[in-house]
């Protein structure tokens, strides 16, 4: 472990607010000190106010920032005077403590202050940093972890038995604290949670902090127990399996999903590390004993599903929950009972969530984790905390009050739709619709743009050739692995080649735009079928057909045979698959100009032939309004919602009113 320290970039920040903001972000560059919100930091700072009075002030980390990006804002200014009477009261609900936090905050608009504030107060040091590194977790997560404290540190760190985070910490400390501290110290360690420095300058106290995490990692070095292999073990796949993965993890899915009461999604992640570890023949055994630290809960529940088992892991937390619940004061509403993170002899590391962010911060943690695990192992074994201590994290009353609080989300919140010819025009609106109401979004296209189209965790794009029916199926199982399942298909993809009569037309090209136009939807709607009959909620589909379907023109005889093919074939589905809760809809979009196939010239061009103006061309329907790639994108969406979940087998236009198909 290395200071990252940089006087060059340090210069940059001035005051002291800013030289917190720029070791706060060095913490936060080091995923085995913090992750994910894992800890924080603050600098006490006297500022006048508008009474001309001198206010000493606690910046310290608002929830909802991660050190790694925090910045000014990020930090609630609280008063001093009143966190430290906080600190003296006998006791101080979670609920009440919040609140009292909120009260003392001086600016209305800052982010409720970490619920480690008070603590932070009592440390009579002008700059505080806290984290949760992997190399202390390790340590103290082992049956001798108090002594190996004492060996590596000596007298120089204050030592405060686990006690639950927020006010009982707080005031654990306010009583420890002072007994134990001398001049050498320079650190204090909460056992089975994480590791505090402090000092006079932003700089020395970060330096303290690496100081105490680098001796840790070098303890644990020493005794060869720092970044160990998942111990050497044949990795197998079973390849038979390999078909049936995606049906198995969108089997899963759905049941998860039904136990969390809506939508979720899983990444799946069988790397060799992920699978070693979850083939480990003693895996049931260490990975069931508790989380690396107890604020994981709240992401990853307190243990792994070992296997696919849900039934039985479902009613191991119901237990679990009947028998703490019952020594809480007051009536506690119980979380689902459904895993975060399941470790599977044959899937690897699956890690669940109701967002595409909530499934990577999970795999983050897990991945630490295991690494946590592996050398708590090695050096002695990995003892976690008992269940009843993660319990009341799990439960405790800022976390129910959430629950009660229950704000709306996104209306796809949890649900998967792949798109086709997703890299311009419709497709590209498409993926921006779905991601606007809180889909995961798979985007397919020949174009190579598909893939960084978006660089977001909810979005993956593949380069695909949908007529390639190998392809297709690669596309299908890379979304089920990235996002767990599918839930609703927009066929977008399209060709629309030069116009040309019937007694001008070749075999080839009439054959080309059906294998793009119709064949490939008819391998692409086979295929996904399965999957779409595992949706949470039903499968939906989404085709994007043609005016020239209900009114064709001449010179365009391939493109609409093709589009009233799929048509035809999107109503057969939708009488096929209605038993499966699939519904199947058709758009008819029409005179779509602001994509890549209309450029400036060329409708200068058609509105000529027409006698028209470039407007009155682009308008030239019923409503007079011009018909955008947004305005189909919107209506493909809301399709796929609850606005139409009595429809299925529908055609509507989306033409801006067409005489000949009213
Ligand atoms: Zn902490």
């Amino acid at each position: 472990m290395k200071s990252l320290w940089n006087p060059a970039e340090a210069k940059q920040y001035q005051s002291d607010l800013e030289q917190r903001v720029y070791t706060s972000r060095l913490l936060g560059r080091e995923g085995s000190i913090v992750l994910h919100g894992g800890g924080n930091t603050s600098v006490k700072i006297i500022e006048r106010n508008l009474l001309g009075e001198d206010v000493e002030l606690l910046y310290v980390k608002g929830s909802g920032w991660d050190l790694a990006t925090i910045e000014a804002a990020g930090f609630a200014p609280v008063r001093m005077d009143h966190l430290l009477k906080l600190a003296r009261l006998p006791k101080l609900s979670d609920t009440d403590m919040a609140r009292e936090l909120r009260i003392a905050t001086v600016n209305p608009s800052a982010p409720a202050p970490s619920v480690e504030a008070i603590l932070h107060a009592l440390l009579p040091y002008k700059f505080v940093d806290h984290t949760h590194a992997d190399a202390l977790v390790t340590m103290m997560n082992t049956p001798s972890g108090q002594e190996r404290v004492k060996e590596i540190y000596g007298n120089t760190v204050v030592i405060i038995p686990y006690v639950m985070p927020g006010f009982l910490l707080a005031q654990l400390c306010y009583k420890e604290f002072p007994k134990q501290v001398n001049s050498k110290t320079v650190g204090m360690v909460l056992m089975n949670h994480g590791l505090f420095t402090f000092a006079e300058t932003a700089k020395e106290s970060y330096e303290r902090m690496i100081t105490l995490v680098d001796k840790a990692e070098k303890y644990l070095k020493r005794q060869s127990a720092w970044k160990v292999a998942i111990p050497k073990i044949k990795v197998t796949k079973d390849s038979r399996l390999e078909p049936l993965v995606a049906e198995t993890l969108a089997t899963l899915r759905r049941d998860i999903s039904k136990l969390v009461g809506q939508p979720v999604l899983i990444a799946q992640h069988d790397d060799k590390q992920s699978l070693a570890f979850a083939q480990h023949e003693d895996v049931a055994n260490f990975a069931t004993r508790g989380p690396a630290t107890p604020d994981h809960v709240i992401r990853t529940k307190r243990i792994p599903m070992i296997g696919r088992d849900l039934e039985s892991y479902s009613k191991h937390y119901k237990k679990y929950f009947d028998k703490l619940s019952k020594k809480s004061r007051q009536p506690l509403t119980m979380l689902d009972p459904a895993p975060r993170v399941i470790l599977d002899k044959e899937l690897g590391l699956l890690t669940v969530g109701k967002t595409a962010t909530e499934t990577k911060i999970v795999e983050d943690i897990y991945r630490h984790t295991i690494e946590i695990i592996s050398m708590a192992e090695k050096l002695e074994s990995w003892q976690a905390l008992p269940d009843k201590d993660i319990f009341d994290v799990e439960y405790w009353d800022l976390e129910q009050a959430k629950l009660r609080k229950s704000g709306s989300s996104p209306e796809f919140q949890g649900e998967v739709v792949l798109i086709t010819g997703a890299a311009s025009g419709i497709g590209k609106a498409c993926v921006e619709a779905f991601l606007k109401r809180g889909a995961a979004v798979v985007g397919l296209d020949l174009s190579p743009s598909i893939t960084t189209l978006f660089s977001r965790t909810d979005y993956l794009g593949i380069v695909c050739n949908i007529t390639d029916e190998k392809a297709v199926k690669d596309a299908l199982q890379k979304t089920v692995k990235c996002f767990g399942g599918l839930d609703m298909l927009v066929l977008n993809a399209g060709i629309f080649p030069a116009s040309k009569m019937i007694d001008k037309l070749p075999l080839e090209e009439w054959q080309k735009v059906l294998r793009v136009n119709l064949d490939a939807n008819v391998t692409l709607m086979r295929e996904a079928y399965v999957l779409l009959k595992l949706a949470p909620k039903g499968g939906r589909v989404v085709v994007n057909a043609s005016k020239n379907v209900p009114a064709p023109g001449p010179g365009a005889a391939a493109y609409s045979a093709a589009k009233a093919g799929l048509t035809q074939l999107a109503r057969v589905a939708a009488l096929e698959w209605g038993g499966d809760n699939i519904r199947v809809n058709i758009l008819h979009p029409n005179a779509v100009f602001d994509t890549g196939l209309w450029t400036k010239e060329i409708l200068e061009k058609r509105a000529k032939s027409y006698g028209l103006t470039v407007e009155q061309y682009k308008t030239n329907n019923v409503l007079r309004s011009e018909v955008t790639s947004h305005d189909v994108a919107n209506v493909a969406a809301e399709l796929c919602g609850q606005t139409f979940s009595k429809t299925t087998g529908a055609q509507i236009p989306v033409d801006g009113g067409n005489d000949r198909v009213i």
